[in-house]
């Protein structure tokens, strides 16, 4: 039996508090897109463990690539060391992402490899003598993580992180892209001409752009136009600042393209990502960045990126992530995502008839319920485990992105799940 009442009175879960309102659910196994309780229940996944688990749980391949590392080197300092699996993810990476990232940075987690990204933009204008340019241009709206650098660029109001504003840098908020992704009309809109008007009057100042491209994700699940990001590139060429992309929530196919920014079809100078680069086996994040970045860094004092996580590039989460990557690509996972996209369509769109839903909107795997009000997350997602599903609700936000090889029946019980769970958050 797991110790639920030492869990209660000694471990800290997300957001949360020592004893938590309410308590955490034990859980015994995981198998394929199912949770399985400790008293037997199971559930259908509808959360892929926060965006990671995209080929569902103790995936074979997965499993497998796990044992044959552990078996030959679990895990080996970075620093003045190298191996074949984080050669071969760098690789990979490389290849898969945008043309201009050339050059990988292995983190241990999201948050870190934002720290990382951050870092790359400073180190880049001290390096180019122009320390002055030492702010970063975010958006309302946003998520980046939980460490201090990622929370000074996370959305300071609506944010988790209100409670330390007293002790972050103070950087510059643009509001949020206007929401809609479908959008297709390219001229400028208020939201870029507000952000323009920021990189204006900083120009001096600014070091970089921070953004989730098309989906802001823990900050709202808001979903937002190609068009905006293509003005942003163009935005921040003009500036002579840097662009960040923090792909943590959206790589890896989860929009329908293999990177949210391909639906752009622009670069940034900096790219995170992390999350299902395991396929949500082990924690594992990079950053990659450009020549021109990594040149200018490395020809000036110190010459040295100054970072270096003791776990970076652990073999056995580079051999997992190499193994996933496999997975997916061999996958037909667009057309999978696809069809997730069109079932999630069908089955949540009518909710929004519902009073007391504000917005049902989908993209790619991802399907979100956006309620009027923001204290009914607990009883969504009780009615959601009585119905066989896991949703983790939070605010106003009711919302799914299972893993894409989730089956038809399995689906179809998610979304019953999203269902109940909606329906007895506006009772
Ligand atoms: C989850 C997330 C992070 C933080 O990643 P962790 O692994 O939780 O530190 C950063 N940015 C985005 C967009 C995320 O979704």
């Amino acid at each position: 039996m797991i110790n639920l009442s030492y869990d209660r009175e000694h471990v800290w879960h997300p957001y949360s508090c020592l004893p938590p309102p309410s308590p955490p659910l034990p859980v015994a196994a995981t198998e394929g897109r199912h949770i399985i309780l400790e008293d037997g229940r199971r559930l259908v996944d509808g959360m892929s463990s926060w965006w990671c688990a995209i080929h569902g749980y103790n995936h074979p391949k997965l499993l497998a690539a796990a044992a044959r590392q552990l078996k030959t080197m679990p895990h080996v300092m970075f620093g003045g060391l190298t191996h074949e699996p984080a050669i071969d993810l760098a690789e990979q990476l490389v290849t898969l992402t945008p043309a201009p990232l050339k050059k990988v940075f292995f983190a241990d987690s999201g948050s870190v490899s934002v720290e990382v990204a951050m870092k790359l933009a400073l180190q880049y204008w001290m390096a180019r003598r122009q320390p002055a340019r030492h702010r970063f241009l975010a958006v309302r709206n946003g998520y980046h993580g939980d460490t201090f650098g990622a929370m000074s660029v996370t959305d300071p109001v609506n944010g988790m992180h209100r409670l330390f504003s007293g002790v972050l840098p103070k950087h510059l908020f643009a509001p949020a892209p206007l929401p809609g992704f479908a959008e297709t009309r390219d001229e400028p809109a208020e939201d870029i001409a507000a952000l323009s008007r920021l990189l204006d009057a900083h120009r001096e100042e600014i070091a970089a752009i921070i953004i989730e491209p098309i989906v802001q994700g823990a900050g709202g699940m808001r979903f937002y136009r190609p068009a905006y990001l293509r003005q942003l590139r163009a935005l921040a060429d003009d500036y002579n600042v840097l662009l960040i992309f923090d792909e943590i929530a959206t790589g890896f196919g989860r929009t329908g393209r293999l990177f949210a920014s391909e639906w752009a079809g622009i670069s940034p100078d900096i790219l995170t990502v992390g999350k299902a680069l395991t396929g949500g086996m082990m924690t594992l994040a990079a950053t990659l960045c450009t020549e021109e970045i990594a040149f200018t860094l490395c020809s000036n004092p110190p010459r040295a990126l100054m970072h270096g996580p003791t776990f970076m590039a652990n073999p056995t989460a580079c051999a997992v992530a190499n193994a996933s990557i496999d997975l997916l690509l061999d996958s037909p996972w667009q057309q999978r995502v696809q069809a997730i996209e069109a079932r999630l369509r069908d089955g949540l769109n009518d909710l929004a008839e519902l009073e007391g839903v504000r917005d049902v909107r989908v993209l790619g795997a991802i399907g979100v319920v956006e309620l009027e009000a923001d204290d009914r997350a607990q009883r969504a997602q009780d009615a959601a485990v009585a119905a066989g599903v896991w949703l983790r609700p939070f605010g106003r936000l009711v919302y799914t992105m299972p893993a894409y090889n989730i089956t038809e029946e399995e689906l179809a019980q998610l979304i019953e799940g999203m269902r109940h769970a909606v329906e007895a958050a506006c009772a």
